[in-house]
């Protein structure tokens, strides 16, 4: 049911996906908001296990659009370079589609460490181990990646063809 890319030329790889997912540092997610209008959030993230895996509140619009609908898309710019001569922009982005749900038990701790090792640069890790023992009022919520695509800009694309 997924649709394919109409510039295929400029469709990214599976692995040069999950390399902007791995580097990104915020993405948006959008959910089934209240009164059927889509609700964009953004949020940070890991890409771990080849899953998303956010925190939230256990309360709000978010976590009660997922709990009404899981199905969610999330996406991630990686580029956006203003070309003004070209009247343009260079960019990269990712997109995934998947369905949200919230985790508990020792995917609660894998995911929450997750986050916090991709967020916590060098602080060390008897600080890390305290902040997530400290956060059980927290949601750790995970998306299981049912289709993923990435796009760049056609520069980007002839850049890589003459390598
Ligand atoms: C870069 C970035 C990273 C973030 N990382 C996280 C994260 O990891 N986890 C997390 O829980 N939150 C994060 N936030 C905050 C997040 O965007 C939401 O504000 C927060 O999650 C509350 O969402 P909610 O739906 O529960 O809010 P609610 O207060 O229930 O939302 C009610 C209404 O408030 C408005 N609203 C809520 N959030 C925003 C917003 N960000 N901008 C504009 N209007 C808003 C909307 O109109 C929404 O319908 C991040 C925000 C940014 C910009």
């Amino acid at each position: 049911m997924f649709r394919e890319m109409r510039r295929k030329n400029q469709l990214l790889s599976q692995e040069d996906v999950a390399a902007v997912f791995d580097r990104g540092t915020n993405g948006v997610l959008a959910c089934h908001g209240d009164g059927d209008y889509p609700y964009a959030v953004p949020v940070s993230y890991v890409y771990y296990n080849d899953k998303l895996y956010f925190h939230s509140a256990k309360s709000g619009h978010k976590v009660d659009a997922i709990t009404k609908d899981p199905k969610v898309s999330f996406a991630v710019v990686d580029e956006d370079t203003i070309v003004s001569e070209e009247y343009t922009t260079y960019f990269r982005s990712v997109i995934a589609f998947g369905k949200a749900r919230i985790v508990e038990g020792d995917e609660w701790i894998e995911g929450f460490k997750a986050l916090v090792d991709k967020y916590s640069g060098d602080l060390p890790e008897e600080a890390n181990i305290k902040e997530i023992k400290g956060c059980k009022t927290s949601h750790i919520i995970a998306i299981d990646i049912d289709h993923m695509t990435g796009k760049e800009a056609i520069e980007f694309v002839r850049e890589k063809n003459k390598k």
